[in-house]
């Protein structure tokens, strides 16, 4: 893991010459000390071993164009391959196809991008930022759309999934950070794309988070955020008491008419909403993994 862990921080020191942005080496810096702190939780020798049985080259074989993403050629002893991939069980974000196994995430995350796919700007040569990126699903449609995709997220596990992941992937420019929004040095700056989906009912300080955001864009950068919203006027927000649709650690729902509030007070402009939807159970649901 320590290889893979090298090769990584030298790989986007490296993608990230090639482009105008700051604070990169404070960056690197957190990059390195986030996977240590993985490294550090308990399960972490399991998911290692797991993830050092998968193949470690994907012979180029990636697809992330349609609704599952797809690693490396079908390898002959699927078995092998589930095991290894379900030992890094609960799986949330996805779907994937990794080594000729299908993994059935909980989230539909495809779902997702088809609503945001019609808006995205152009990604090509594009340096993204994904705060709360999962085990990554997103990350690897940014790369396919053209995009250097950097993705933060603090939870160990998830960060193994992408490991898993990645192995074989040497040479797509997709970058994880095991780390929280909170640990982004204050010195990186110059983004093109910043995406924020599914994070900022979870923050005590929604506006901060905007806030933070925009400092972490270079002028005419774009947020692509993606949120939960009420029914409601300007002037109307949820704090729920308790857990919200079965979620805990929520904390600000606004209206989307407060929301551009927020968004305008935090300096953003041309401010667009793309799609309001409902989430259901083809959307989210209990699967094997
Ligand atoms: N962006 C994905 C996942 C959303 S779930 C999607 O839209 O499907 C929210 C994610 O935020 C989780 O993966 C969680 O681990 C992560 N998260 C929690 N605290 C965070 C923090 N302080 N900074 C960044 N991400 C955080």
């Amino acid at each position: 893991m320590d290889d893979f862990i090298a090769r990584e921080c030298a790989a986007l020191s490296h993608a990230l010459a090639a482009h105008d942005l700051l604070g990169t080496e404070e960056l690197l810096i957190q990059m390195q000390r986030g996977w240590q702190q993985a490294k550090q939780h308990g399960d972490w020798p399991r998911w290692q071993e797991a993830i050092a049985s998968l193949p470690d080259d994907a012979q180029g074989c990636f697809d992330a164009s349609s609704n599952i993403v797809r690693i490396g050629p079908a390898h002959p002893d699927t078995d092998h391959i589930r095991n290894a991939l379900q030992a890094l069980c609960p799986w949330r974000k996805g779907p994937f196809c990794l080594y000729g196994v299908d993994i059935d995430t909980e989230w539909r995350s495809d779902m997702k991008w088809r609503r945001l796919a019609p808006a995205l700007p152009d990604l090509h040569h594009a340096v993204v930022l994904d705060i709360g990126c999962g085990s990554g699903y997103h990350m690897w449609r940014m790369v396919d759309a053209g995009a250097l995709a950097i993705g933060i997220d603090p939870s160990p596990l998830y960060a193994a999934q992408f490991a898993a992941c990645k192995r074989g992937l040497a040479e797509i420019p997709a970058y994880y950070l095991p780390i929280g929004m909170e640990d982004l040095p204050g010195s990186f700056q110059g983004l093109d794309v910043v995406f924020s989906m599914g994070v900022l009912y979870h923050r005590r300080a929604p506006i901060e988070h905007l806030a933070q955001i925009r400092r972490l864009l270079r002028p005419g950068g774009t947020l692509m955020l993606e949120t939960l919203i009420i029914n409601g006027d300007a002037q109307q927000c949820l704090v729920p008491p308790g857990r919200y649709a079965k979620m805990r650690n929520v904390w600000f729902i606004p209206s989307l008419a407060m929301l551009e509030i927020w968004l305008q007070r935090t300096g953003f402009g041309h401010i667009q909403c793309i799609n309001v939807s409902r989430t259901d159970s083809t959307e989210q649901r209990r699967t094997a993994w």
